[in-house]
């Protein structure tokens, strides 16, 4: 008798055991089964999708037969989905403008995004971003970058290939500071950063930069664009940027030497620009 109640409670020890680590994925919130997002970000696999994930997918699909609006497509007001799936990607031949915003607990966006290489205007304000994917860089026509409103803390070093980049909207997040290419980006005309927690000059003052900002492992050197896989020199300087006074611009550099060719980049950057707004105020200019 003892030893069949044991045998039972064996059985059920061993039930509990193995069932356990996967008993969150049987109860859902609202639907959505509660550990899909954690397996997709550890696995980056999209065989098991959300429901919410599944209804960004239909959407994709319906746009796809039904055709592309002025070649844009718009998700938003979805306060269940997590993470953009890959269905994305599918967006490729025909989407130039892509709006995915205001979706309240959005956090991730699937890397193909940066496989959509006609977009022109990618929209991800109002989300709860707290970073976006370094394949964003790849997306060469990008004129209009928007992540106003989101967690973001940190940009990725590799946007300054974006060279065709003419706004850029990064009000209302985590920003410390911003990365190097804001001031050499060539065609940057509007730069919206109000509401972030900038560093200050006075905050800065005395600070270790390394405290500050620790050292990147992988990115792309702030001098010469080569990726860099080692521990980075980091340093922080303040300048002026698209009509703003004075913000703190983080650089992360491969080497002594590309730290010295960019202290002389920035020195130019400052006389340039000082230069041209003399220019602009000069009287000569305010008879013309
Ligand atoms: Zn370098």
């Amino acid at each position: 008798m003892f030893s069949r109640s044991s045998k039972h409670l064996s059985f059920a020890t061993t039930f509990v055991l193995v069932c356990f680590p996967f008993w969150n994925q049987f109860f859902s919130l609202e639907g959505v089964p509660l550990s899909f997002h954690t397996v997709l970000k550890r696995n980056k696999k999209e065989t098991m999708l959300t429901e919410a994930q599944l209804k960004f997918t239909e959407s994709v699909q319906a746009a796809l037969q039904n055709g592309l609006d002025n070649k844009a497509f718009h998700y938003d007001h979805d306060y269940e989905l997590d993470s953009v799936p890959a269905a994305i990607k599918a967006l490729r031949p025909v989407a130039e403008v892509l709006h995915i915003d205001n979706n309240f607990r959005l956090k991730e966006i699937h890397p193909g995004v940066g496989d959509l290489s006609l977009l022109r205007w990618l929209n991800v304000s109002y989300n709860k971003l707290e970073e976006i994917p370094v394949e964003v860089a790849r997306l060469a026509r990008l004129d209009r970058l928007y992540i106003s409103n989101n967690e973001l803390a940190f940009l990725p070093l590799e946007l300054w290939a974006l060279k065709n980049l003419e706004e850029l909207r990064l009000d209302s997040n985590k920003l410390r500071a911003l990365p190097t290419y804001v001031l050499f980006l060539p065609k940057l005309r509007e730069l919206l950063i109000e509401n972030n927690p900038l560093l200050t000059p006075t905050e800065v003052d005395g600070a270790e930069t390394a405290l500050l900002f620790p050292p990147q492992r992988v990115g792309d050197c702030a001098s010469c664009s080569i990726r860099f896989a080692y521990n980075s020199i980091c340093f922080l300087t303040f300048h002026d940027v698209c009509g703003h006074k004075s913000l703190p611009i983080v650089h992360y550099v491969c080497s002594e030497r590309c730290k010295e060719q960019l202290q002389e980049r920035l020195n130019h950057y400052d006389v340039q620009l000082k230069r041209t707004e003399e220019e602009y105020n000069s009287p000569l200019r305010a008879r013309d």
